[in-house]
């Protein structure tokens, strides 16, 4: 019931262009279930096993989200399923993700994960490194032989700092948004940025305010875990 509360409560608060995903990282499928059953469709999980169980558990209308760092050799446990793989953060992965969805014949959506955070510990591309894969990206769709087309890139994502420093953490939302923005007029095939994913229980408020399209929470929804 808890669950079903939290859901209605918290989608009341987003803007429509504002796309929720449900975090059920640690969670029974009974809890997911009943976020389910009160409409939710969306759902992001962090370890690819447990998504995997997960999805052979529920119903097959369910939206699964990789949020998680992926290792290249768990690509192909969740390639015949996956709708959006958040975190993807080297070329290695990509071209991996991109031949594990040419064995299932399809294209899997992916978000480039940027560093804004002050952290060491956090994944992600710095500018730079985001310029050049999407070069790479530029110079496969430009070739004749397409070495990308079971991808798409349809956007970024970011985590900011874990602080109580809202300031801070508005400063690193913002500079995702003025790099989304930066790259949004590129346009080929395999890679158009619609999708700012940022913003979790703590601070999606702030993210959404900072222009996010796409919060990812988890705590707020199911409880602390
Ligand atoms: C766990 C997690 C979330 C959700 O965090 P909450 O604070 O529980 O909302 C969002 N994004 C990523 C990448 C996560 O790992």
């Amino acid at each position: 019931m808890l669950i079903a509360q939290n859901l209605t409560e918290i989608k009341s608060q987003l803007p429509k262009q504002v796309t929720l995903v449900a975090v059920s990282k640690t969670k029974p499928v009974a809890d997911l279930m009943e976020a389910y059953n009160a409409g939710q469709r969306i759902f992001g999980e962090n370890k690819i096993q447990e998504m995997t169980d997960k999805w052979e558990d529920m119903p097959k209308d369910i939206e699964w989200h990789m949020i998680g760092h992926v290792q290249t050799n768990k690509v192909k446990y969740m390639a015949p399923y996956v709708s959006l793989i958040h975190g993807v953060d080297s070329l290695k992965l990509l071209q991996e993700i991109n031949k594990q969805a040419a064995k299932n014949n399809r294209v899997i959506d992916c978000l480039l994960q940027v560093y804004i955070a002050e952290e060491e510990s956090k994944f992600g591309l710095d500018e730079q490194e985001l310029e050049e894969m999407l070069n790479k990206l530029l110079d496969s769709a430009r070739s004749d032989n397409k070495t990308l087309k079971n991808i798409r890139i349809v956007g970024l994502m970011g985590m900011a700092t874990f602080t109580e420093n809202k300031d801070q953490i508005e400063k690193e939302f913002k500079h995702l948004k003025t790099i989304f923005d930066k790259h949004k007029t590129l346009n080929t095939e395999h890679c158009q940025l619609n999708t700012l994913s940022m913003g979790m229980s703590g601070d999606y408020q702030l993210a959404i305010s900072c222009g996010s399209t796409m919060v990812r929470i988890g705590s707020s929804i199911f409880g602390s875990r």
